[in-house]
Formats: structure tokens, sequence, C-alpha cells
């Protein structure tokens, strides 16, 4: 069975950069699977699709082509029907869309397949909020990453000044906590730890340390 390691948690925990550090690392895939949320939803303002209206959502998922291609700074270009949308997937906005579109079963569905066919020769790293718990129960290793709301909001401030979008500290803040309480509470899907997983708090701790404590939970 192809090796998967499963990396949740909540926004801002680091996940991305962890999971793409150490997927590199072991030399595996990588499946970013908030991406594929935030596709829909950036289709959905492209296309006019209502957020409250399931049916057209799940519609919507259904036809959303997402593709993703290795870039030379190893954050991979996201492509949604073939356009380049990987700037418009990281603002705030395209986050709030996924996680309200996130709480529909219907979407869920359709994305349970496309994110199983990610598990390819010789492993794949997979980092979201139901990776360990939903789309791959077997995974051999799996971790629930997390770190303080504040700590969150300060990288999340951080990663957004580099990319020149100015956003205040508090409303990321807000945001965040907010963002938290709606994947936490959904009834489908609801962010927590697998009962298998190891969880690991990087609230202070440097990114290579956690890669290190995360690539420890493997056998050499
Ligand atoms: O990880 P990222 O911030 O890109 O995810 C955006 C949103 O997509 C999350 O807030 C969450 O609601 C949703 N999501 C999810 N399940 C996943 C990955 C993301 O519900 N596996």
């Amino acid at each position: 069975m192809i090796p998967v390691l499963t990396i949740d948690g909540p926004s801002g925990s680091g996940k991305g950069t962890i999971s793409r550090l150490v997927a590199a690392r072991l030399g595996w895939h990588f499946l970013d699977s908030g991406a594929l949320y935030r596709a829909v939803g950036v289709a959905a303002g492209w296309e006019d699709v209502d957020l409250a209206d399931p049916d057209a959502l799940q519609r919507l998922a259904e036809r959303t082509v997402v593709g993703f291609r290795d870039s030379p700074d190893g954050e991979p270009r996201v492509l949604v029907d073939g356009v380049d949308a990987t700037d418009e997937l990281r603002t705030e906005t395209a986050g709030a869309a996924a996680s309200a579109i996130a709480a529909n079963p219907g979407v869920r569905a359709v994305l349970v397949e496309r994110q199983r066919a990610f598990r390819r020769a010789p492993g794949l790293v997979a980092d979201g909020r139901d990776m360990g718990t939903v789309i791959f129960p077997d995974a051999p290793y799996k971790v629930f990453l997390t770190a303080g709301a504040e700590e969150r909001a300060r990288r999340r401030h951080k990663q957004l000044s580099e990319k020149g979008l100015e956003v205040t500290l508090d409303s990321l803040l807000r945001e965040i906590l907010a963002r938290d309480a709606r994947d936490a509470q959904r009834s489908v899907a609801p962010l927590k730890p697998a009962e298998d997983a190891v969880t690991v708090d990087s609230t202070g701790v440097p990114i290579d340390a956690v890669v290190e404590r995360v690539l420890s939970l493997l056998p050499d």
C-alpha cells in the first residue's frame, strides 16, 4: 500500500509550509486539499454562483478543473479551469469562500475521489482538515498541527504583507477565529484530530524543528 502522511490542523498552523518541506525531504507527492476548496470558491466568484445555493455549488465543484504545476520557488502554481489563479486563491476572500463552501456535503463528496487520486508512489503528504479522518483514514502516519490563534494571525499577517497585501492583525485574528469555529462546528467532516493522530504544537517552534519532529514519526 502506498504510504500517506496526513497533516491536518486549523488555518495558519503552518501546515502548508511544513507539509511541502516534509514532502520534499521524503521525495513524496504533495496534496494541498485546501486549494481545491479555494478553487471552487474562486470559480463561484468568476461565475457568479450563489454560495448559499448547495446544488449550484455541487455542480460547480463537479465541473471546475483544478491543476497543480511545479514552480521554481517551490510553491506550486494552481490552475483553475486552465487559468493561473494562485495569487487569487491565497486571499482571505478566497479562504472565507472556501470555508463556507466546505460546509456543503455535496461539494465534499465530489472532492473525495479527486483527493484520493493523489495517492501515488512513492508516497503522499496530504495537507488539510479531514485528511486523517475522512480522506485517508488508513494512512499510517497522521499529524494534527496546531498553534495559538495569535501566533497564527501573526504568521498570516507576515505572509500577506510580504505579498504587498494590507490587512490589520486584528481583522486577521477575527477572521481566523471565525474560520476555526466554522470548520470545527460544521456537521460534515468537522476539523478535529484523528484518533490515531500525533498532535504537534508549533507555537514558538522554528519551522525546521517542526519539520524534524514530523519526520521523526516516520521510520528511517
Ligand atoms: O487550508 P486552507 O486555508 O487553504 O483551506 C481553506 C478552507 O477550506 C478551510 O478553512 C476549510 O474550511 C476548507 N477545507 C476543508 N477541508 C480540507 C481543506 C480545506 O474543509 N481538507
